[in-house]
């Protein structure tokens, strides 16, 4: 029989526990071998922990509610080149982001906030609503803080009057996301950079 890396790690994890607990004194019934897997039919999704900028791969396992799919188990991806299998515990808990103990988590959001200016409270408004603001107000700041040009500064610390083309703004700034992968980030930047916004930032490093 050929074993895949996956398969391997699932029978090895599953005989490992049943020593442990064959040598604490335990005696296992012969069913518990026979006894279905929880995920058994479920659908596999690829996903990438969120938390931090390591980028660990996990495999999200959901099962049909209704009209949508509803998580049921989230394990680190054997496959995947950075983490091999392996989450940290914040990973390992990282299903609670979309549901705690088997109900939505009531903290989560689904929908844009916008606290307009002067205002102590959120309010729920449409993605239309928030794409349509957001670009409304990079092309305003952009516009606004135009550099075109740099002057060139000679070695006496003084102007030259030599302008070369700078064509970029110091008024915004982007935030990008452990929730990306490479090839995400990849576009963020450029999408940041083409806007000519120079501050390109990761909330890992804040
Ligand atoms: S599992 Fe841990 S180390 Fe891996 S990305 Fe998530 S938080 Fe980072």
């Amino acid at each position: 029989m050929e074993l895949t890396r996956r398969d391997f790690i699932k029978l090895s994890g599953s005989g490992l526990g049943a020593a442990a607990l064959v040598n604490l004194g335990f005696k296992l019934p012969a069913r518990a071998a026979t006894e279905p897997l929880r995920i058994v039919k479920a659908v596999e999704t690829t996903g990438v922990c969120s938390f931090c900028a390591v980028g660990c791969g996990t495999l999200l396992a959901s099962e049909k509610e209704g009209d949508h799919l509803k998580i049921v188990n989230s394990e680190g991806n054997p496959d995947n080149a950075i983490n091999f299998g392996t989450l940290c515990s914040k990973g390992s808990a990282v299903i609670q982001k979309s549901y705690i103990d088997g109900e939505i988590n009531p903290e989560r959001l689904t929908k844009p906030l916008y606290r307009a200016k002067g205002a102590s409270d959120w309010t729920e408004i449409s993605w239309k609503e928030a794409i349509d603001k957001i670009a409304k107000l990079v092309k305003e700041t952009r516009d606004a803080n135009w550099i075109k040009e740099d002057e060139i500064i000679g070695p006496d610390g003084k102007p030259t009057g030599k302008k070369v083309p700078a064509n970029r703004t110091e008024a915004i700034g982007t935030l990008g996301s452990a929730e990306l992968s490479n090839e995400g980030a990849y576009l963020y930047q450029k999408f940041a950079r083409s806007l000519g916004v120079v501050y390109i930032e990761h909330h890992a490093r804040l």
